[in-house]
Order: C-alpha cells, then structure tokens, then sequence
C-alpha cells in the first residue's frame, strides 16, 4: 500500500478518486470515465465530473495536510485512479508572495503573487501535463503528441520522459529559445514550424492516426484542465479557505481560468467555500487579444486573431477552443477582459522583479500592467485582496528581457579592484 491510498482512499470509494463520470462542455452528454477521450462526438472540450457528494460526506478538507506537498495532494478530485499511475514531479503548491513594494507603489494594500514559475520546467503548465501525462500512462498510451506555443512542450516532454513516454512536440520556429532546448534535452521528438500553434495543431491532427499519437493538445484532451484546477484549490486552501476578491488570469487557451472556475464549483459543492467568487481578469496581450474583442462585443465565442504578434508566447492563442468557458466565467464573476502591450508588460516585469524580487514571465507580468490600468480606471477598489497568477518564470524569457538590457563591458577586470586578470 502507498501512502497515497492511505492518505486519500476516499470513504466511499475504494479508489483515491471519486471520478464518476465526464460530459461535454456544451451537450451535457455523459462519457464514461477510465476510457480514452479526446474532444466529445460534437467537437467541444470534455469536463471531468466527480462523486462530490459522497466525498463530501466522507472526506475532510483538512485530510488534504497529510498527502504530499504537490497538487496531488488533491488526489480525491483528480482523475487517477491507480497511486502508481502518477508522473510526479512536484508540481504545485506553489508560494503566494505577498508584494508589498508594489503595492505601496500601485497604491493598493492586499496584493499577492501567486508564482506558478517555481514548478518544473517553469510554469504552471506542469500542473496540466503531470495530470494528463499520468492519465495517459493509467490508460496505457506510449506515444503523445502536442502543438505547443512552448511552455506546454517542454512540461509535455519532461513529463513523457518521467513517464518513459515517446513525445512528439511541433512548436513555432520562434519559440523562446529555453523551450526548444528543454524539449531536446528531455529527448523528444521536436518539429519546428514555421507558422503559429495553429498550424502546428493542424499537423498534429493530420497525422495523429497514422502514426498512433495521443493527442494532448490543449482541451482535445480532458485532464489538462484537472491538473490546472487545483491553482484554484490551492489559492483557496493558502487563504485558510476563502477565496480573494480578485483574480488575475494571463490568458492563452485559458484552460488555467476554466480550470479554477470549475474548482470554485467542486469546493462549493463540497462545503469548503460559499458562493462568492473573484471577479476574474482575463489578461492578453496588444498583440493576439480574441477574448478582449470577445467580451468587449458582448460575442459569447471569439474570432480567430490575425497575425498574432507577442513576446508573451503563452498568449499567442489566435483562437482559443473554450473561449466560451472563459468568457462565462469572467462574465459571471463580474471581472472584465484587457489587452496590455508587449513595452507594459515587460516594463511591468521588471518593476516586479525590482521591488519585491519575484522575475515573472512577460504572461504574469502582463496582469501587473493590467492591475495599474485597473486600479487608474477605479474598477476595482486598491483595498481588494487581489491575486495575481505568474504563469512562468522570468528566466525562461531571456530573449524577451534581453532586449532591455544590451550587454557591453563597463570596465576593465583588473582595474575594478581586487580582481587579478592572467598575463
Ligand atoms: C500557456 C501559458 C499561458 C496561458 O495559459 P492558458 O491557461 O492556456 O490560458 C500563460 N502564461 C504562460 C507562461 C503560459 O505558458
């Protein structure tokens, strides 16, 4: 026995999960669990659906101390059923960084960084491909396969070789430079494309069944979003179980906002939270801004953004699958949808990294240029307790930062004092 079925045998299930079933996000019709899936019969991304009301009579959220410091502490609403089936390596549980030189400065007095840069490879999007990346494993897929804008392949990748996995990676040429070389060092197979994610998911879908590849494309497949959920368990659970009243989302495919509305949801249904929810901010960039345009038109879907154009590569989604998700969930919290250029977002990182010591990815530092815009336009109040999602870390976009610092040498060695140069 493993610790995991010791910590999270939920009461009523002989499983770590209480899965029950999944359903198509538009349809509402019901798949059956344990069974490999991509998109439903009428093409739209499936939900996982879990037993919460047995767990919620059986289950307590303060067993959730004793599982591992990793998002898999929330096993009991996580797909797996098999502890051995897990590709772990230790995602989640990510710091919230209260930045309280930012805050003096923006003229705020409750913000927080929640900074997803600390996971494996960087990003949150290790969350979303440890889930999906075991699921595969428990339903026995040995080849995966994903067209990535770069974060999602280099987890993919590490994840895959954990898993021993054969991974096959199309990304843009122009992908930030730490993406292609991870994706290498973790022995996948990498295709560079001269093109958008677009185009690369068009090439995955096209060869996929001949050459027997998993499609984990983002939302083609259900456990990414299962994986990216628990951002939102977690936040609730760093905050003694209440929930901020702003969130700050950098939104690409936005499946990490879909992912914790559908969180707020299961903790509710579970007794961990009430009904009040963050209003949500769906942050994008000048450059590919289809969910801004969506909701400033009162649209309920987008409309696929031409020659998208930014250095935040994890925004560079011209036309994301479950916009309609996104755009409920920030509706219906009360949040809104804004565009910060590529010059703010960058100027915004580097104001973050100097006054409180957090180096975000041009993505997180995006919601920092839109948190000013925000608090200037007096939509949200500077005593709200906000929270900011740092999708990534600083340090893998250093083409991206580099252009504000050119290098040149200031001095010479030897003349600097103390230092003693070869003859
Ligand atoms: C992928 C990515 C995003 C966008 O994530 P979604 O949940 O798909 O919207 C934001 N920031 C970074 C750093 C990313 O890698």
């Amino acid at each position: 026995m493993t610790g995991y079925d010791k910590a999270f045998a939920a009461p009523l299930h002989e499983e770590m999960t209480t899965v029950s079933h999944l359903e198509c996000s538009v349809t509402g019709k019901r798949y059956e669990a344990g069974q490999i899936w991509n998109l439903s019969e009428a093409g739209w991304p499936l939900l996982v659906r879990y037993d919460l009301e047995a767990l919620r009579q059986g289950w307590n959220r303060d067993w959730i101390n004793n599982g591992p410091s990793s998002m898999w502490r929330y096993a009991p609403v996580l797909p797996v059923r098999n502890p051995a089936s897990i590709v772990s390596l230790g995602e989640g549980m990510t710091p919230l960084i209260r930045t309280t030189r930012l805050e003096k400065k923006l003229g705020c007095t409750d913000l927080w960084v929640k900074d997803e840069g600390i996971n494996p490879t960087g990003s949150f999007k290790a969350r979303g491909l440890s889930c999906a990346v075991s699921m595969a494993k428990e339903l026995g897929i040995k080849k995966v396969a994903i067209p990535s804008a770069g974060n999602a392949a280099s987890a993919m990748a590490a994840y895959a070789a954990a898993a021993g996995m054969e991974a096959h990676i199309f990304m843009p040429v122009d992908v930030p430079q730490a993406n292609f070389i991870e994706c290498k060092s973790f022995g996948a197979h990498v295709t560079l494309i001269d093109g958008l994610i677009s185009d690369c998911a068009k090439i995955v879908g096209d060869r996929k069944e001949k050459e027997g590849w998993f499609d984990v494309s983002t939302l083609k497949e259900p456990y990414r979003i299962e994986g990216k959920k628990t951002m939102g368990y977690e936040v609730a659970e760093q905050f003694q179980w209440t929930l901020p009243d702003v969130i700050f989302y950098p939104t690409g495919g936005g499946v990490g906002m879909i992912g914790m509305w559908k969180a707020f949801d299961e903790m509710e249904a579970l007794g961990w939270i009430g009904p009040k929810r963050p209003k949500m901010i769906s942050v994008q960039a000048d450059g590919c801004q289809p969910i801004v345009r969506a909701f400033e038109t009162g649209a309920e879907r987008s409309e696929f953004w031409k020659n998208a154009s930014t250095v935040s590569s994890g925004l560079r989604v011209p036309k994301p699958l479950g916009d309609y998700l996104v755009l409920e969930a920030v509706r219906k919290s009360g949040g809104t949808a804004i565009a910060v250029s590529d010059e703010e977002s960058l100027d915004a990182g580097i104001e973050l990294a100097t006054l409180d010591g957090v180096f975000a990815a041009p993505e997180g530092a995006a919601c920092v240029a839109a948190l000013k815009k925000l608090l200037d336009s007096g939509f949200l109040k500077p005593d709200e307790r906000i929270v900011i999602y740092n999708t990534g870390a600083g340090l893998k976009y250093l083409e991206a930062y580099s252009t504000r610092y050119p290098r040149q040498a200031s001095g010479e060695a030897d003349k600097l004092g103390g230092m003693i140069t070869p003859r």
